[in-house]
């Protein structure tokens, strides 16, 4: 059991590695060599979540979506960038281009995580 769950685990890290856009739960699922359940994928990415490796993604639609963090740390990310979701290939991207905002005076901002829809460089 114990064995599975590491296996579970490691397997879904290296899909997210192994992909260079932002992931759903059921993209997640079948993108996997072995067989994992859902409720096992949530436990897995929510635990990456507050272990500061990937970040969550909410489109438009209220649909989530993981990414991986490049440089956070446990329970503290620090994001600057937007996400792009593609109108016509539905791909969740981060931005690399980080991005500064104007906020009114006395705000302070500590993470972007704004969605940015349109159409994608590989789509034009
Ligand atoms: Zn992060
Ligand atoms: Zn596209
Ligand atoms: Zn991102």
């Amino acid at each position: 059991m114990e064995r599975r769950k590491t296996q579970s685990t490691e397997e879904i890290l290296s899909t997210l590695k192994d992909t260079d856009f932002a992931l759903s739960h059921k993209m997640i699922q079948q993108r996997l060599s072995i067989e994992v359940d859902r409720a096992t994928i949530y436990r897995v990415l929510n635990r990456f979540l507050e272990d500061g490796i990937v970040h969550r993604v909410i489109s438009e639609n209220g649909k989530q979506y993981f990414a991986l963090c490049e440089d956070c740390e446990r329970n503290d990310h620090h994001h600057n960038h937007f996400h792009f979701r593609c109108n016509k290939c539905g791909k969740v991207e981060c931005l690399a281009r980080e991005v500064d905002i104007q906020l009114p005076a006395g705000y302070t901002a500590e993470n972007i995580n704004s969605l940015v829809t349109g159409i994608c460089a590989s789509c034009r």
